[in-house]
């Protein structure tokens, strides 16, 4: 088996047999001629909402980097997690969500999903018992993510895997977060992954996509199925884009997570500091689940400051290099307050975050720069 680097620079990507270009071309084609009527089509192609040659080689590509059979790339990351939503569950059946799920996902089950009878618990997935005791007979589905957002909480995918599975549910793990270069879900006993690949994936900032991979032949067919009957499909240049940014995957997930590392080490130490949320942190609760399913921890940082929400909004305004902006996994560092940004839809719920919490996405700029800007703000403003 190929190596990890050599997959997100080459599988699904061979150069183009007709014009030996080296990189995959983009096909805004809508529409491929047809052999005749009703016979074979020259290319496998027919429609690209069905399929397009540029979307195929970004999921052959994500397949092979989570190590999946099937990956179906979509137009955000909601778009993928309605389709697969849709698929799994029918009206009566039970899912289990996080307790500090993504805002959207929430959203997407507390808004749209209960009108068509769907029933949802929130769960601590850190806690293997609080899932056994949330399952019900009629619960198809648990949706994990680990690490979770804003709060960096660690799930022992395996364990989740266990009891989901026991229970007869299917476990969906959002490894968003992690990346697929830092944990790979299916290998744990997860059923399918899903990504936000506007995020690290994509890495870039630049284009909004989403994924679903799975090793399950029945359950891609399924996917492809509901993906095509409602239309959430990527354009060609997005998937274009998504698979440019991948293949840089490795160099900057080694790099995000170095430079959280040193981003950790400067928060731990500072008086305006109440707590530093960061799973490689020893005394995490999750820790060891982590190190142990991971492969390093990661450039997504959380932490509490000790003056409350004003100096938490304070600190959020003064940073410089640091932009105060929503989304993650790009090579530039974000800094946002979840209560009042990402997480506003969930407040007054039961997966409402504290008011003092600072979320950082940490880029791959020179990290003394980063952390000259992160002391400087929490100086005057912390
Ligand atoms: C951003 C995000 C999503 C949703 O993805 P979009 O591409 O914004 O639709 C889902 N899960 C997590 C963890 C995310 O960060």
């Amino acid at each position: 088996m190929r190596g990890f680097s050599t997959n997100a620079i080459h599988a699904g990507q061979a150069p183009d047999p007709t014009t030996g270009a080296v990189i995959t071309p983009i096909h805004p084609s809508s529409t491929f001629v047809q052999d005749g009527v009703g016979g074979l089509r020259a290319g496998g192609y027919e429609y690209s909402r069905s399929a397009n040659p540029t979307r195929t080689a970004l999921q052959e590509c994500l397949a092979a980097l989570e190590g999946g059979r099937h990956a179906v790339a979509f137009g955000s990351g909601m778009g993928a997690s309605d389709v697969l939503m849709r698929v799994l569950l029918k009206p009566g059946d039970h899912v289990v969500i996080p307790h500090d799920a993504y805002g959207g996902t929430f959203r997407l089950v507390d808004k749209i999903l209960v009108q068509w009878g769907v029933e949802y618990t929130p769960v601590d997935l850190g806690d293997v018992d609080a899932l056994r005791a949330a399952l019900r007979p009629s619960t198809r589905l648990v949706w994990c993510e680990t690490p979770t957002n804003p709060l960096l909480g660690i799930a022992d995918i395996a364990a989740l895997a266990d009891v989901a599975g026991t229970a007869g549910a299917r476990l969906v793990v959002d490894n968003t977060f992690a990346s697929p270069y830092l944990q790979n879900p299916l290998a744990l006993g997860a059923d399918v992954v899903l990504h936000s690949t506007t995020k690290y994936v994509g890495g870039h900032s630049d284009v909004v996509g989403g994924a679903l991979v799975t090793g399950d032949d029945e359950l891609a067919q399924q996917l492809l199925f509901t993906q095509n009957s409602v239309g959430s499909v990527p354009g060609p240049f997005d998937a274009w884009l998504t698979l440019r940014g991948v293949k840089t995957l490795a160099l900057r997930m080694e790099r995000h997570s170095d430079n959280a590392e040193r981003i950790v080490e400067l928060l731990g130490g500072h008086r305006a500091v109440e707590k530093v949320l960061y799973p490689g942190l020893p005394e995490h609760p999750g820790h060891e689940v982590a190190a142990k399913q991971m492969r390093r921890f990661g450039g997504m940082v959380s932490f509490l400051v000790a003056g409350g929400r004003d100096a938490a909004l304070r600190v959020c305004s003064a940073t410089e290099i640091f932009t105060l902006a929503e989304s993650l996994g790009g090579v530039e560092s974000l800094i946002e307050h979840p209560g009042a940004m990402t997480h506003a839809s969930v407040a007054g719920s039961a997966l409402e975050v504290p008011d003092n919490l600072v979320r950082l996405s940490v880029g791959i700029e020179d990290v003394e720069d980063l952390a000259d800007d992160l002391r400087t703000a929490l100086d005057v403003a912390g």
